[in-house]
Parts: structure tokens; C-alpha cells; sequence
């Protein structure tokens, strides 16, 4: 194969390093390893049963062909009734699009956008794939660097140096992957009065982790917060992360209807409609009781509150309290510089992550992938003994470094 046979397009991203690390792990425990996989962002909680049983209800109902491209009419209402009901956000038919995952809905919103050259502000740390995206759409990815000290969240101050006349969306991530730091509604206000001044910047407000949050945290959506924003904002959400539905495949946005329109279009031309039967399933899922998400956030709050004391716990790592998502994002910025027991330096959070995996057989993903250095990501979505047992572990291969 001639090396130009792939396209200059797909030469330039990198496939999803979160993906690549768990894949490492699944392959190396496949050999026979001992590995404790703490790399993938799913729950480990199964889909609850009323939402299988409405996916198999579907089957047999014959509900197997394809359906109108940017989902089914109930559906669409169903997710209407999400938007005014939790957000305050009211959206019709035609502003509100349906997908393969919040995956798609991203992928189609800045495909339908961009033109080469247009700039995209994303917050980093960030989910692995904005800058990616962004890239195979031909823009530019803009970084903010936020810091520890401020939780991972940016400041006006931060977004007056950003914004220039080429920028033409800013990614907003509350709570966040991979630092499960939450803005507040005074924080979202003060961002948003700032942004409404903008006349053509848009706002992409993934808020997938919304139902995933602690201690009474309040979620807000920006939208909601800065009304005036409303008309620039593609609110994106799905069921993947709160109804343990990774699989299933559906993800949704609200979002004024040219947009949706044209995020349509491309779907049309690419994947159609998301499966008919995973529709039915997220229709249940947002149609019916919620309670179980209580539970399995005590569940994640217990988890997050160990993982936190014994991360805390270990000389040269240190890290915040996030309040949403289920990850944490440690510094392990005093152990670089400093040699394995073969006498490797580690140099970086790759570095060090590929040591946790050799010498702990602990797979988490380095800081880099998600920009920025000398930290990692940690997913607590899995059992509390198995925390134990990776916490116990990191310990131990911190302690053999010198
Ligand atoms: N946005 C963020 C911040 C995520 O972490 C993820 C999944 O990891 C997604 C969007 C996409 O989710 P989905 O599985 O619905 O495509």
C-alpha cells in the first residue's frame, strides 16, 4: 500500500488512548497476567432489567427495521421531557437529535460546523477525543490549560486570552472526564454572561456525566444558567454512562435546528439511524423510574471516597476531591524524575503508567492523553475489593521507586 493511501485526514489523529489502554490490559490478562484493569470510563453496574426487558419487548415486537434517521418520534418526546424536567430547557422535535453514542452526536455537531482553520477552545485537561475530532473536521484545537489548584476549571480570565475571531465553538465537560470536577451555576454563569457577548461562538456542553454526582452537588446546565445562550448551545447528553448502557449505543443533544438539521444529514450519510432496539431501550430508560441511580451513586461515592484516602495515602501522589463522574485524576508530579528497581527513570505519566502496568499490573491511563502532564487517570468503577487490591499494588511499586 502506497504510504498516501490513507488520507493526510486520518494520518493526523491517534486512535483513543483510553481504548488502547484497555485493550493492553484485556490482552495481557488473556496471556495469563494478573492485571486490574482501572482504564475503561463504563460502570461496572449491568443495564438495569427494565430496560433490557423493553429492548427484548422491541425484538419481538418487531420493532427490527430502520427507523426516521436522528431516532423515533417517542423517543425525541421522551428526551424533551428530560431537557424541561431536569434542566428547564424546552426543545421540539426538530431541535433535538439522536445518535450512536454522545460519541456521534459530538462527531456529527463539528463535523456539521467546522470549516478548515476554525477554531475549537477545549479546556484540558479533556476527554481523549475533542481534539481528535476536531482534527478530522479540518479545525483547530485551542487548549486552555487549567490547574490543580483551581479544580481543573477555567476562568474568564482564561477564556478573554483563548477566544479569538476564528473560534468558533468551546467545549464545556461538567462533570468532567477525566477529572470529575464540576462547575457550579455561579461558575457557569460568570463563563456563560462572558460568552453570550460572542455573537458566532457556540457552545458544546457535554454534560454526559450529569446524573453521576456527589455530596448534593447541583448540577446546571449552561443553557439553563444563561438563558441567552440557548440559541448557541448544543446540549449533549446520553444514557451510556448514568444506565450503565455503554454498549447500547445511544446518545442525544438539544440544540437550535439548523444544527440539528445539518448533524442529521451526516448521520443519514453515514450511519443512519442508531439501532432501532437500543432506542426502545434508552426510551424506558428515560421514561421510567430513576431511583437506581441513587443507589449506584452511593455506590460510586464509597468507591471515590476510599480510592481517594488510599491514593492520598501514598508518598508522591496527591489529588483533588472530584464531586461528579467516576474517576479521579492524581499528581504523581513528585515521582518523576525518580528510578525503577531496573534502574529506568521515570520521565512522564506515560512512563509511569507503563510502570504501574509492568510492575503493579494496574492499567490506568497516563495525564497526557487527556493533555496534561504528571498526572493520571484512575476509573473507580469497579468493586471496592479490587480497589483495595490496585491501591495496595500502586503502593507497593510507588514505594520500590528512588
Ligand atoms: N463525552 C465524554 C466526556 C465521555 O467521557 C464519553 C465516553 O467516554 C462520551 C462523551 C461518549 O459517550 P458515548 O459512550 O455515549 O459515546
Amino acid at each position: 500500500m502506497k504510504n498516501n493511501f490513507i488520507s493526510l485526514r486520518v494520518r493526523n489523529i491517534k486512535p483513543s488512548p483510553t481504548m488502547a489502554v484497555t485493550s493492553k490490559a484485556r490482552e495481557l490478562k488473556a496471556k495469563g497476567n494478573d492485571i486490574i484493569g482501572l482504564g475503561a470510563g463504563e460502570p461496572d453496574f449491568d443495564t438495569p432489567n427494565h430496560i433490557k426487558r423493553a429492548a427484548i419487548k422491541a425484538i419481538e415486537d418487531g420493532k427490527t427495521k430502520y427507523t426516521a434517521v436522528d431516532g423515533i418520534p417517542e423517543l425525541k418526546d421522551a428526551i424533551i421531557n428530560k431537557f424541561y424536567k431536569d434542566n428547564n430547557l424546552s426543545y421540539s422535535r426538530t431541535e433535538v437529535s439522536v445518535g450512536t453514542g454522545g460519541k456521534q452526536i459530538l462527531f456529527n455537531a463539528l463535523q456539521a460546523t467546522i470549516n478548515k482553520g476554525d477554531e475549537v477552545i477545549i479546556p484540558a485537561p479533556f476527554w481523549v477525543s475533542y481534539p481528535d475530532m476536531v482534527i478530522l473536521a479540518e479545525g483547530i484545537p485551542k487548549f486552555i490549560e487549567t490547574k490543580v489548584e483551581n479544580d481543573f476549571k477555567i476562568s474568564v480570565d482564561m477564556l478573554v486570552k483563548a477566544i479569538t475571531p476564528k473560534t468558533k465553538w468551546i467545549i464545556i465537560n461538567s462533570p468532567s472526564n477525566p477529572t470529575g470536577s464540576c462547575y457550579t451555576k455561579k461558575e457557569l454563569e460568570e463563563i456563560g454572561n462572558y460568552l453570550k457577548n460572542f455573537r458566532d461562538l457556540y457552545i458544546l456542553s457535554d454534560d454526559i456525566y450529569e446524573k453521576i454526582t456527589y455530596e448534593n452537588f447541583s448540577f446546571s446546565a449552561i443553557a439553563e444558567v444563561v438563558p441567552e445562550l440557548k440559541a448557541k448551545t448544543l446540549t449533549v447528553n446520553g444514557v451510556s454512562k448514568a444506565y450503565s448502557m455503554t454498549g447500547w449505543r445511544i446518545g442525544y443533544a438539544g440544540g437550535p435546528e439548523d444544527l440539528i438539521k445539518a448533524m442529521a444529514k451526516i448521520q443519514s450519510q453515514s450511519t443512519s439511524n442508531p439501532t432501532s432496539i437500543s432506542q426502545y431501550a434508552a426510551l424506558e430508560a428515560l421514561s421510567s423510574s430513576n431511583d437506581f441511580l441513587n443507589i449506584n451513586n452511593s455506590i460510586f461515592l464509597k468507591r471515590r471516597n476510599l480510592i481517594l484516602d488510599k491514593i492520598n495515602s501514598i508518598k508522591g501522589l496527591k489529588c483533588n476531591r472530584p464531586q461528579g463522574a467516576f474517576y479521579i485524576f492524581p499528581s504523581c508530579n513528585d515521582l518523576i524524575g525518580l528510578k525503577t528497581p531496573s534502574s529506568k527513570i521515570i520521565k512522564n505519566s506515560s512512563d509511569f503508567c507503563e510502570y504501574l502496568l509492568e510492575e503493579a499490573g494496574v492499567a490506568v491511563v497516563p495525564g497526557i492523553a487527556f493533555g496534561m502532564e504528571n498526572f493520571f487517570r484512575i476509573s473507580y468503577a469497579t468493586s471496592e475489593k479490587i480497589l483495595m487490591d490496585a491501591c495496595e499494588r500502586i503502593h507497593t511499586a510507588c514505594k520500590k521507586l528512588n
